[in-house]
């Protein structure tokens, strides 16, 4: 099979950008197809750190091709001041080395003003405030900017004032604020659109043609299955569909709707970020250990993740959501020393036991009931956790992790089954 998706199967932030850092030495392409800069896949290689926002894990291996398909909301601003940081420490950010989609949405200024201005409200939802929000619902409200509009100075002029149109009017009377000028924003995306020119193609026609010819394309998803906006757990979610369902609409279609393999990454145990439901959420020296011990802090924001035990139902119903057919369990080391570990097996809700959760059940309502489990008490300790886990949720666990670096990695499954 020429095809993989890695898609997050807790709430973000599972390692991802690792996992697909060590599958891309294997791939050929590695598409983003959702989301915007509010991803934070953090790489270390060689000893040194790189988070990437918006540009592709693939970037790091220079055989690669990355793509970000017309399903990401691409901000502009943040893509050149990533691509120089990249530059920077020497990595190559061409237009022969990445292909960006001409029909993504933009984030605008407007786009983040406004999510700065939700959010300073008492009615917050914990998003990083990037304009990622407001972009896909202007996406929705089709009055988005699309990225090809901004090579035409005229066409750009006419979508740059539909898409200011009712925001001006929330700016001016529900916020009482001050915007940037029409003409400013016009002059700076213009100029913006040109220096990014040579990156913006066809990606559809380049994916279907890489897939067709054999190609090892790996979809690499951001966020997490429990952030999905359909999935997860609503309305503390993200806005985009980040199950797997959206390759299919923000990258391609893969003849037959068949990927070859469906990953999904979840930590050894759980974490979220930001406001929302979280069953099994530790507090007191557990949560201390778990945080410290797993540097639990935003990649994006920098903001301390709130942590807990796995939960299987979770894993379970994003399993199935997804369509996973194999797991990779991250950060193992931070479980060592631990002196107890708890898995949830199922939830209680009124009188009955769900072992899994479905669309729409209220996470806020349901009693966890666990089970003690052996903490692994060194490093190369992780074989019974893989074994009950696999048990647990009947799916097979393809790649263990149990450090940031490439080396800490474990791989049990191939995902890649040739390359034509
Ligand atoms: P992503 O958005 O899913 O890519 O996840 P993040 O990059 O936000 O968070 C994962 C963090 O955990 C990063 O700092 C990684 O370097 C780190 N990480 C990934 N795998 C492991 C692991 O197995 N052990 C430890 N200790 N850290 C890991």
């Amino acid at each position: 099979m020429s095809t993989l998706a890695i898609i997050g199967a807790q709430w973000g932030d599972e390692g991802k950008g690792k996992i697909t850092d060590f599958l891309s030495a294997q791939s050929d392409l590695v598409v983003r197809f959702q989301g915007g800069p509010n991803a934070g896949h953090t790489l270390v290689v060689e000893g040194k750190k790189t988070v990437l926002h918006l540009v592709p894990s693939g970037i790091l291996h220079g055989h690669v091709l990355s793509v970000i398909g017309h399903g990401v909301v691409f901000d502009p601003e943040s893509f050149l001041s990533e691509k120089k940081v990249l530059e920077e420490s020497g990595v190559e950010v061409s237009p022969q080395r990445l292909l960006i989609s001409g029909h993504c949405s933009v984030i605008t200024p407007y786009h983040r003003l406004l999510d700065q201005l939700r959010e300073g409200t008492g009615d917050k939802i914990g998003t990083t405030g990037l304009g990622i929000g407001p972009a896909y619902e202007d996406k929705v409200g089709r009055r988005a900017i699309r990225a090809w509009d901004l090579l035409e100075k005229k066409r750009l002029s006419w979508a740059l004032e539909k898409h200011l149109g009712e925001k001006k009017v929330l700016f001016e009377h529900l916020y009482g604020v001050d915007i940037p000028p029409f003409k400013e924003v016009l002059e700076k995306l213009w100029d913006l659109g040109q220096r990014i020119r040579p990156f913006f193609g066809d990606t559809f026609g380049q994916l279907h043609s890489s897939i067709t010819s054999g190609k090892r394309v790996l979809f690499e998803g951001a966020q997490g299955a429990l952030l999905d906006v359909d999935y997860g757990s609503y309305p503390f979610v993200t806005s985009s569909n980040t199950s797997l369902g959206a390759i299919y609409t923000g990258a391609c279609g893969p003849r037959g709707g068949a990927l070859g393999e469906v990953l999904g990454v979840a930590k050894a145990y759980t974490t979220r970020v930001g406001d929302g439901p979280f069953p099994t959420e530790v507090q007191g020296p557990a949560r201390e250990f778990l945080q410290q011990r797993g540097e639990e802090f935003g990649a994006t924001t920098g903001r301390q993740r709130r942590c807990g035990w796995p939960d299987l139902p979770l894993l379970r119903y994003a399993a199935r959501a997804c369509g996973l057919t194999s797991l990779a369990i991250t950060k193992l080391d931070v479980l060592v020393g631990l002196e107890e570990l708890k898995i949830c097996w199922a939830y209680k809700l009124g009188g009955e036991i769900l072992t899994e959760a479905y669309p729409g059940l209220d996470l806020s309502q349901v009693s966890p009931l666990y089970e003690n489990f052996p903490a692994p008490r060194k490093e190369d300790d992780f074989d019974e956790y893989k074994q009950r886990l696999q048990r647990a949720l009947g799916i097979e666990v393809g790649l263990l992790s149990w450090g940031p670096g490439r080396h800490e990695t474990q791989q049990f499954k191939t995902y890649f089954s040739s390359k034509d």
